[in-house]
């Protein structure tokens, strides 16, 4: 039979016997109220003799917005089972466990604080009255209880790098330049069909530490992966090619337009110096023109495209002809990764990629003969981007969690806790602590 106020404390095993006034709040005098509790945890066998008393003042959780001062008066027992080594033992609970100084609710609310809502470290620290070493360790644990040890089967896998902390330069007196001696590149691996957010990642940027993170997945894991999304990257390429050579790599339209854009750019930029032997500034109209130069035509009102192209061709010829060859040039690439999602025939990729080919051939600019040698050399896996839609964004998506929760926490010393703490964050919303019911 349990009373009201120990059933209002709520931790099982323990009897509230008085609760009182101390200079530090309130008191709360319990005792031990579980038989289990005087059983060996040695030989199982109820002890009959005790050995004493002891008090202990386990931290609690706060109850009304108070934390009370737990006093937990407890017996030691005298083990008699001749062949037990245990001679004696002192009474615990499953909710404080033997040897802690905290209950098992406290540890576990500020670890699921870091784990589960988004607070950092020193924060739950502070909210649960402990220490930064003591919620670290609450939260490992609590993340590696949520977390499975090995990832779930996953449809389709993103692959993505991310840059971990600033790069270092030292100045080389010998060569008169900066040189890089530190860039510490991760690759990460992310579940794009399922919730299953970061799987993992490995330290360095080249093909071999990715295939041995997927050399370490099963047989059977590593069948089940039917498409991979990844960046224009030939490592990402090469590893996936080896170790996964039934899966389909895709590579999305973000990075294709951005090498459209570039490509532009840098014909804009070049034309320029050559034309007008220095940077563009205020007054040239193609300089002046540059933002609108990289947007979709197909987003912008006609009259603002109508306007753009009238514009550009009042410029010197010379300035003119390769802007709006690689101005085409863009937007023909735009054409045609537009048909993606929308289930398009062969005969219309065909279309509009001779189209691209064509304008880039023709046009006679080295930026755009680049380009389309780019697009040549992924056109297998840009062809798998508009026959499924797949895109990298889950990723991408990934890397910005990777760096909020980095900036959060004022940057990480240990690798391994940092991606336990990305995975957490990552898998928040399927393991539904981001409902708001
Ligand atoms: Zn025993």
């Amino acid at each position: 039979m349990v009373d009201d106020t120990s059933r209002l404390l709520g931790l099982d095993g323990l009897a509230v016997v008085g609760v009182t006034d101390g200079p530090q709040g309130l008191v709360v005098q319990v005792n031990t109220a579980d038989e289990r509790a005087r059983m060996c945890p040695e030989c199982g066998t109820r002890a009959r003799r005790s050995k004493g008393r002891r008090t202990t003042r386990p931290r609690d959780l706060q109850v009304g917005g108070r934390r009370p001062q737990l006093v937990w008066t407890k017996r030691r027992w005298l083990c008699e089972q001749a062949e037990c080594r245990r001679k004696s033992f002192t009474e615990s609970v499953p909710e404080v466990p033997p040897r802690k100084r905290l209950t098992a609710r406290l540890r576990s609310s500020a670890g699921a604080a870091v784990a589960d809502r988004g607070r950092t470290v020193v924060q739950a620290g502070r909210d649960h009255d402990v220490s930064w070493p003591v919620a670290s360790a609450a939260f490992t644990f609590h993340a590696q209880q949520v977390l499975p040890a090995q990832p779930d089967p996953v449809e389709v896998l993103g692959v993505d790098e991310v840059r971990r902390g600033r790069p270092r330069w030292v100045f080389d007196e010998a060569a008169g330049s900066w040189v890089t001696v530190r860039q510490r590149w991760h690759v990460g691996f992310c579940d794009l069909s399922g919730g299953q957010g970061l799987l993992g990642q490995v330290e360095g940027r080249n093909a071999a530490v990715m295939a041995d993170w997927l050399a370490a997945r099963e047989q059977s894991w590593r069948d089940q992966v039917k498409f991979v999304a990844i960046d224009m990257c030939t490592i990402f390429k090469s590893a996936i090619g080896r170790m996964l050579p039934n899966a389909t790599l895709v590579v999305d339209h973000f990075h294709l337009v951005q090498l459209a854009n570039q490509a532009l750019t840098e014909v804009r930029r070049r034309v320029t110096v050559q034309v007008r032997g220095r940077r563009g500034r205020k007054g040239n109209r193609e300089w002046e023109l540059r933002n609108r130069l990289t947007r979709c035509a197909a987003r912008m009102p006609g009259e603002h495209v109508d306007a753009l192209v009238d514009e550009l061709s009042t410029l010197p010829a010379a300035i003119a002809a390769p802007i709006l060859a690689a101005w085409n040039a863009k937007e023909d690439l735009l054409d045609l990764l537009a048909l993606a999602r929308i289930n398009p025939d062969r005969r219309q990729v065909a279309r509009r990629l001779h189209r691209f080919y064509t304008r880039c051939a023709e046009a006679g600019v080295a930026e755009l003969e680049r380009l389309a040698a780019t697009v040549e050399t992924w056109w297998p896996q840009i062809l798998a981007f508009l026959h499924t839609g797949i895109t990298n964004a889950g990723s991408e998506g990934t890397n910005r969690v990777i760096k909020t929760v980095a900036r959060d926490a004022y940057g990480f010393r240990n690798a391994v806790n940092q991606r336990l703490r990305t995975r957490c964050a990552t898998t928040r919303k399927t393991r539904g602590h981001l409902d708001p019911h």
